[in-house]
């Protein structure tokens, strides 16, 4: 691999971190129930839970933090939010929310009808629990591909534009309340959906007069992959990939914690439907408040307005989707099964190869995920199995198809040498994965079991 470049951009301010004795992790990790969201932040040295929320503003958005107008109605930062979304999305109408789950709660209702399904290609998890909340049901047709975490597809987060044609066909369009595609795709791996594949999308939408709507999240992230990866947008500015995505959606909810570069804020954008937008604008104000704040204060809406401009600078994309390729690189080089090719926003590593040994039902990425914190302190999160939970039915355990341990990094936070860290660690508990142990529970919730589940190690 060419020697990187270094980071767009120099330290200011400093946030230290501590690394808590062996002995003392042991200790904490018994505590909270071998449970990484039951850690305090303060004992963890590395934190890849999430990268919603964790990324570092710049000092020009602290900058506009001190020029917070907070003003009930008509605060200037709204104004200058809804010209940064004009700008660099594309759309006339903004509706600030307090966060991307605000923005589906205040939407889905006006787009749904009783029974309708919602064609995603794949749902993440707040969305597909508002879809279901407003009786919609949620329907994944993302590519096959998704699934195989060895084969290298440049566009894993692609739909399968024969199933969403042959779904609406089978199922009757009266049934189907609207199409959303995810940018970049989370729930497959923060995986990139290609324009063409967008364009199909919109085709098939106009063929059976359906709405699009993006759950935008990641839409920087995912137009620097169209740029790197698809033929024909090479040499085109990042904005202008973004506004050409955007032109075949009809409105947007936007988690504003992940590219917005924020701690907290959302959106809902909508291109030019006066009477959609109308309807958004009076379901906000019960919600989430007046449409000029949406649950956001003036200052946090100033941070988002030039977060927006500066998630678009090709510097700093190349900087962070080369930091994620970094480390998946170093783990690739010894020997450890992740998922191909890295993603946007984090590395996925698949322990059902990592740890064949355990059964889903004994959760092999916990068990990493695990080892990863006694080994260096290092917060990882696991998405299979123990995510899952049980069958509503039969009380079973269901089976995750993929066991992963999704190391996500948060924007503008850590250096290479802290990715470092991360993978030399990994790479010792890989010369000793036959020695993990699976685990089981002490206490199960009955919903959102990962959350605050006890389990213990099965001897
Ligand atoms: C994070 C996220 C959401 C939910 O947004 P919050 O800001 O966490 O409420 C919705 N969709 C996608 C794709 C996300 O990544």
């Amino acid at each position: 691999m060419s020697r990187r470049k270094a980071e767009p951009y120099k330290i200011k301010m400093v946030e230290s971190i501590k690394l808590i004795s062996r002995e003392e992790r042991e200790r904490k990790i018994i505590e909270a129930g071998y449970n990484q969201f039951a850690l305090r932040a303060e004992d963890i040295y590395i934190d890849l839970l999430t990268d919603s929320g964790t990324g570092a503003m710049s000092d020009n958005q602290w900058a506009g933090i001190m020029l917070g107008d907070e003003s009930y109605a008509g605060s200037r930062n709204f104004y200058n939010l809804e010209k940064s979304t004009n700008d660099v999305i594309g759309y006339k109408y903004l509706v600030p929310t307090h966060q991307g789950r605000g923005a589906e709660n205040v939407l889905f209702p006006i787009l749904i009808q009783k029974g309708q399904y919602v064609l995603n290609n794949m749902h993440f998890d707040t969305t597909k629990a508002h879809v279901e909340l407003k009786n919609g049901r949620a329907i994944n047709l993302v590519i096959e591909d998704a699934f195989d975490t060895e084969k290298e597809h440049p566009f894993k987060g692609n739909f399968d534009l024969n199933k969403l044609d042959s779904f609406i066909n089978e199922h009757g369009v009266e049934n189907c309340a609207f199409i959303i595609i995810t940018v970049t795709c989370n729930s497959a791996g923060g995986q990139p959906v290609s324009m063409e594949n967008i364009k199909g999308v919109r085709k098939i939408a106009d063929k059976y007069g359906l709405k699009v709507v993006f759950d935008a999240a990641r839409y920087a992230e995912n137009a620097y992959f169209i740029k790197k990866r698809e033929a024909g947008y090479e040499d085109k500015e990042i904005i202008d990939i973004v506004r050409e995505m955007f032109s075949y959606g009809d409105a947007l909810t936007m988690s504003a914690k992940k590219d917005g570069i924020v701690n907290m804020g959302g959106m809902i954008a909508i291109k030019e439907d006066e009477e959609l937008y109308t309807q958004v604008r009076s379901m906000v104000v019960p919600i989430e408040g007046f449409p000029t704040y949406g649950g956001l204060s003036g200052r946090d809406m100033e941070a988002l307005a030039r977060g927006l401009r500066e998630s678009i600078e090709e510097d700093y994309l190349e900087s962070r989707i080369g930091q994620i390729e970094y480390l998946g690189q170093r783990l690739i080089d010894a020997g450890i099964p992740i998922q191909r090719p890295v993603g946007g926003h984090a590395v996925f590593v698949d322990c059902k190869k990592f740890c064949p040994h355990i059964p889903y039902y004994q959760f092999p990425a916990q068990a990493v995920c695990v080892e990863l914190y006694k080994e260096a302190g290092v917060r990882g999160v696991e998405i299979g199995s123990f995510l899952l939970g049980r069958d509503p039915d039969t009380k079973e355990h269901i089976e995750s198809p993929m066991e992963l341990l999704r190391l996500t990094i948060p924007r503008r936070v850590y250096t290479d040498n802290h990715m470092d860290v991360v993978a030399d660690a990994l790479i010792e508990i890989w010369k000793r994965r036959d020695t993990l142990k699976g685990f089981e529970f002490t206490y199960e919730p009955e919903v959102l079991r990962h959350f605050t589940a006890r389990l213990k190690p099965i001897e």
